[in-house]
């Protein structure tokens, strides 16, 4: 770790620690500063999950009441999210241009984690990159592709699309605590604003926990949707994403088997070069199974 992001690692640790009152003035001076420097009118990426709830929710409440939410419906969302979003006043809808089947089949299957899939397709077309896990490293040999660019052309691009058109720059819901990646992109900012020309953006929740998510919507008492709170899911996303479903997502698939079963079909409909995504699926979970019996 470079010097610089030693200290932003410290000071993200201090300002974890911080009360939610405190936390709250932190975001909406995040906000102000990022619009005032970069002089350009924000707008709320909002995908109807808890997170982004609380921000679009806090940015109404205290800073614009009328500030715009965006929505990617990337065609792979829970109907319930979809509904919970359609609900919420002032959201523009925008779509990607490719749908989940077409993308899996010409670049391969996202499982495991955005790392990972990076770092294996990277692998197999000759690019550099970081070590891999080995009991992820057969995905060297498979027939068929892994990657993480499944998120760029279904979530990136059509904000990008959406920025380059309205020239309105973003605001997201991600908290650095929440896994290694965003740590990382909150060094790689500098903080919760970048203020690059090409690729600016504010993280105003980046030194939020959980449990401060979740006293904010206890004491604001804020709507969130159904499947948190009736079917106490723990994270929403995309519905068909191998992302975790070999670890901390492990019931998902199982869960939309339930409820969505035309939905779940489709794992033995999406192909990667002749081999479907069911199969992948099966592989990766029993290796992980055998991995942890030995
Ligand atoms: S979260 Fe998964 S399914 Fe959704 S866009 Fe990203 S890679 Fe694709």
């Amino acid at each position: 770790m470079r010097e610089m992001e030693k200290i932003i690692s410290k000071r993200l640790q201090i300002w974890g620690y911080l009360n939610l009152n405190q936390k709250i003035d932190h975001a909406l001076a995040t906000m102000e500063k990022y619009e005032k420097e970069m002089k350009k009118e924000a707008y709320i990426s909002f995908s109807g999950g808890r997170d982004s709830t609380v921000l679009l929710d806090l940015a109404r409440r205290y800073y614009r009441k009328d500030i715009l939410a965006v929505f990617c419906n990337t065609g792979n969302e829970h109907p319930e999210i979809v509904r919970f979003v359609r609900n919420t006043d002032n959201v523009r809808i925008i779509y990607p241009e490719m749908r989940l089947s077409e993308i899996i089949e010409k670049y391969g299957f996202p499982v495991i984690s955005k790392e990972v899939s990076q770092n294996i397709w990277r692998m197999r077309h000759g690019k550099k990159c970081v070590a891999i896990p080995d009991k992820y490293k057969y995905l060297f040999f498979e027939k068929y592709e892994v990657s993480n660019i499944c998120c760029k052309i279904l979530k990136k691009d059509p904000f990008k699309k959406f920025q380059k058109e309205t020239g309105m720059i973003p605001i997201i819901g991600t908290k650095a605590f929440d896994s290694q990646m965003r740590r990382f992109a909150y060094y790689k900012r500098g903080g919760c604003n970048s203020f690059s020309k090409q690729n600016p953006v504010s993280a105003p929740l980046s030194i939020w926990k959980d449990k401060d998510i979740e006293e904010y919507i206890q004491r604001y008492n804020v709507q969130i949707c159904d499947l948190y709170t009736k079917e106490n899911y723990k994270r929403t996303g995309c519905m068909l994403c191998g992302f975790g479903v070999n670890n901390y997502d492990r019931d998902r698939f199982e869960k939309i088997k339930e409820k969505h079963p035309r939905v779940y079909e489709q794992l033995y409909e999406i192909k990667n070069n002749g081999v479907s995504y069911y199969e992948v699926i099966e592989k990766l979970l029993k290796l992980e199974d055998y991995g942890k019996r030995k």
